[in-house]
């Protein structure tokens, strides 16, 4: 298992986590304690990043394209 320090990418507070991984998937999430903002705390939305990360509805391509081809 490997953990990476990052930021939260959902508001402009930039709360600081550990994201964990193993074989290229997100497996948890870690707050950290020493990151000058979130303290060690994090709100819901990131608690829910590795399910939102690996969900199987998530969009991987753009959709712009497939309507503007129903535009044009
Ligand atoms: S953990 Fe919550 S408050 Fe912190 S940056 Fe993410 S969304 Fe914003």
């Amino acid at each position: 298992m490997n953990q990476a320090l990052t930021i939260c990418p959902y508001c402009a507070c930039g709360c600081g986590f550990y994201l964990q991984t193993e074989k290229d998937k997100v497996i948890g999430i870690i707050p950290s304690k020493n990151h000058p903002v979130s303290r060690g705390k994090l709100c819901v939305k990131a608690w829910g990043l590795p399910e939102m990360i690996s969900s199987p509805y998530r969009l991987k391509q753009v959709l712009l394209n497939v309507q503007m081809k129903k535009i044009i």
